[in-house]
């Protein structure tokens, strides 16, 4: 039983046409950490091609997931947002900011498996795990404003 997940779609990687606004989007996206969502990636990549549109920012982002180059990430209560790194990772987003990072590959125990399988009743190939919280620079400032306020 495997323990990472497995990016859907990060086989057909091949069958994807480099045009010079998917080269500039894997290159804004690889450069970045911060999980954008497509706005931000549509500014960065303006810098590089000033006639870019935001639909085929879009578009092109939408294509590079499917084949498995990029990975879209659906958290809840936010924008789609996009990651340059396709190995098997988790995320841990923000509820106050936003902000979205990666957490280490973390190995359920087997207690964790059968629970799965046994309410499932499927075979588990893998997982998605996402988290969420409060980043540490929110953190600060509520501590922040909390010592102002007494
Ligand atoms: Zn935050
Ligand atoms: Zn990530």
């Amino acid at each position: 039983m495997s323990e990472q997940y497995q990016a859907p779609g990060s086989q057909r990687s091949s069958d994807i046409r480099l045009t010079p606004q998917r080269i500039a989007i894997l290159q804004v996206l690889r450069s970045t950490d911060t999980h954008p969502d497509a706005s931000w990636v549509y500014d960065e990549v303006r810098k590089q091609l000033p006639h870019i549109s935001l639909a085929t920012v879009y578009r092109n982002l939408t294509r590079l997931a499917e084949a498995g180059m990029i990975v879209k990430l659906e958290l809840e209560g936010q924008v789609s947002r996009w990651d340059g790194r396709t190995q098997a990772h988790n995320h841990i987003s923000c509820t106050r900011c936003g902000r979205v990072a990666d957490i280490a590959p973390v190995s359920l125990t087997e207690s964790v498996w059968d629970h799965i399988t046994a309410t499932s009743g499927f075979r588990v190939k893998g997982y998605y795990l996402t988290c969420y919280g409060c980043c540490p620079d929110c953190v600060q400032r509520d501590g922040a404003r909390q010592s102002e306020n007494v």
